[in-house]
């Protein structure tokens, strides 16, 4: 009978230099002397990738995608010869294998391929000899054998494609964080570790603003149910555990406040005084829908004498010309719009929130006591959502982190 499939990654961090690669060949013979079969994941060293598009910027404005692509791809090449050279030192039997000699099959958009499907037979082979696997993450090859990678901090979507491939345990992320926290430690001293969340409780971190993950590896991980642990690579913490709940997690039918998460790069656009009538709506979404701008959030609010305002919120990188604006406004019979940037979104998080109205009553008491005036709300099962102006977001959750995760 086969030992299970474990899937350890290592971050560029926790591989930046001889020590910390010796570091991780430790935590790997741990994980194998534990009875598994271990698959190790890497990144490119430190800042290496970085160091790489500099390179190239140096050579040409535009730099052919292709070759790109390639020599990203060489930064994750260093570090899994170098991981297997320290394996082989402890006494343990290892090998590394490219993207390509992994089977990770991608479609072929250089910098930005998404992964078809694992050919893991060759990856299997080797963990049956009885040797660790060190897979190159963040790269791929297409039918055509052209080499790709997956967009940046594309490894973690590679370590959770290959559990997923080889039906791993677990898939456990080795970083620079001890794991997820309830709030951005800088701001927030008393921010705890999360010991579980659930999938879609760290999508909404993720969309919120938690960038512990790559959110492609999340979206993954759910849809094919691989538990993920994200722990510290230096030390040794329990770190948080995405997946389905544990028994020794919350009692089963508790709603828990998870996290608060802000997002201040965004954009607030409203089409003014729009007719109240059916179709409106789908001609400015259809319209949004057909220049590609992603959407975070959409408020209607009660109509006033046959008209009302709509209102959307977008990432503030998000093309959106005036022309375009213009467009929808008189595309709907509406007034005119307004466009303002000076706002953020401040999110609390966690399963149920919304059908516990204990929540809601906190987080606005909260947020009045500071003096915040919140401009829109939304929310889901999920996620309640505030617009507050962007000066108040630090303030906000430091208020909001105290009220429901420090005294709750
Ligand atoms: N080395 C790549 C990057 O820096 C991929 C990764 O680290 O996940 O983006
Ligand atoms: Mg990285």
């Amino acid at each position: 009978l086969n030992a299970p499939v474990w899937i350890q990654k290592f971050g560029g961090t926790s591989i930046a230099g001889p020590e910390r690669i010796k570091g991780a060949a430790l935590r790997i013979r741990e994980r194998v002397r534990s009875g598994r079969r271990v698959v190790a994941v890497v990144s490119a060293m430190g800042d290496t990738t970085d160091r790489l598009l500099e390179l190239a910027a140096q050579l040409s404005a535009s730099p052919p995608r292709r070759e790109l692509d390639v020599l990203l791809s060489a930064g994750e090449v260093q570090s899994m010869a170098l991981l297997v050279i320290a394996l082989e030192e402890l006494g343990l039997p290892a090998v590394s294998l490219t993207g390509w000699q992994g089977g990770i099959l991608t479609d072929n958009r250089f910098s930005e391929a998404r992964i078809q499907r694992i050919e893991g037979g060759r990856i299997e082979r080797e963990l049956n000899g009885g040797r660790v696997v060190v897979v190159a993450g963040f790269q791929g090859v297409t039918d055509d054998e052209e080499i790709t990678t997956l967009g940046r901090g594309g490894s973690d979507t590679s370590a959770v494609a290959i559990a997923a491939a080889l039906g791993a345990e677990c898939c456990e992320i080795l970083t620079d964080v001890p794991g997820v926290t309830t709030t951005d430690p800088r701001l927030v001293p008393h921010a705890q570790l999360i010991e579980e969340l659930s999938f879609d409780e760290m999508l909404e971190m993720a969309a919120a603003g938690a960038k512990v993950l790559h959110d492609r590896a999340v979206d993954l991980a759910r849809r094919y149910q691989v538990p993920i642990i994200v722990a510290s690579a230096r030390e040794n913490g329990p770190g948080t555990r995405i997946g389905p709940p544990t028994e020794k997690g919350d009692s089963m039918e508790s709603v828990v406040v998870r996290g608060i998460s802000q997002e201040p790069a965004v954009r607030k656009v409203s089409i003014l005084q729009v007719p109240d009538r059916p179709g409106v709506a789908a001609h400015i979404f259809g319209c949004l829908g057909r220049h590609g701008v992603r959407i975070r959030l959409v408020v209607q609010a009660q109509s006033h004498a046959g008209h009302n305002d709509i209102t959307f919120i977008i990432p503030d990188d998000e093309e959106l010309p005036e022309k375009l604006l213009e467009e929808m406004v008189q595309g709907v019979g509406g007034n005119s719009f307004l466009v303002e940037d000076n706002v953020g979104l401040l999110s609390v998080i966690g399963e149920g929130i919304a059908r516990e109205p204990a929540v809601a009553a906190a987080i606005f008491a909260a947020l009045s006591e500071e003096g915040i005036n919140i401009d829109l709300i939304s929310s889901s099962n999920l996620v309640i959502t505030c617009v507050v102006p962007q000066d108040a977001l630090d303030r906000g959750t430091r208020a909001l982190h105290r009220r429901l995760i420090e005294s709750g």
